[in-house]
């Protein structure tokens, strides 16, 4: 908590995950694996434009129109196949219902979103989070490089044990875990960098690697 509220102090609140609706919230947490969020904007609003960003709309959309829609996202082939299999499960099985996707225990809920085929622990806990507000920490790359530097864990941690540190750690709260998970992906965009910029950053004294 001393971490997060540093960089709380340094940052300010980041107020974040643009999404409209949990769908939207859902979609953009697919179409964001391996790209950055100014390019999944430019294919949802490709998918806005199209008035086509609801359940049963980009269920019937076939997979080629999907895929040329989403092109900005990157890989747009392999996430257009993801986003089918996701709406197949949304709509086939749960009636175009988020909020039965999100009914139930959150272990319940995370173990059906990670029998999706294409859906991995970094979407499922962005969807868990961003979408239902149920608190999980969301891991990325960020969180584990920012970690292990400051001496927390090993650089190959596995996406299990650093969520546990976490869990462990850091109050049980969907707007804390959102705000901290935010303000590590500012951290890791601004200062802990593949290189990273040791004198500015905010945590340096606290900081592992920087007295190294
Ligand atoms: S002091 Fe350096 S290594 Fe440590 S968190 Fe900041 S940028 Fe990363």
């Amino acid at each position: 908590m001393k971490i997060h509220d540093r960089l709380l102090e340094h940052f300010g609140p980041q107020n974040w995950w643009p999404g409209d609706t949990p769908f939207e919230v859902c979609v953009g947490a697919i179409l964001t694996q391996n790209t950055n969020w100014g390019n999944v904007e430019k294919a949802i609003n490709n998918l806005k434009a199209r008035k086509v960003l609801s359940p049963k709309a980009l269920y019937e959309l076939p997979h080629g129109e999907l895929a040329v829609l989403i092109k900005p996202s990157g890989y747009f082939n392999i996430k257009a196949a993801r986003l089918r299999h996701f709406l197949s499960f949304l709509v086939a099985e749960n009636g175009g219902s988020i909020k039965r996707v999100f009914a139930g225990k959150l272990e319940d809920v995370r173990e059906r979103l990670l029998a999706v085929k294409g859906i991995g622990p970094e979407t499922a806990d962005s969807m868990i989070l961003y979408a239902a507000g149920m608190p999980i920490f969301v891991i990325d790359a960020y969180t584990k490089r920012i970690f292990s530097r400051l001496g927390f864990c090993a650089k190959d941690v596995s996406y299990h044990d650093i969520q546990g540190l976490f869990m462990k750690n850091v109050p049980s709260d969907a707007a804390l875990y959102n705000e901290y998970h935010a303000l590590l992906v500012m951290l890791g965009k601004h200062f802990c960098k593949p290189k990273p910029l040791c004198g500015a950053c905010p945590l340096n004294k606290m900081c592992a690697k920087a007295s190294t």
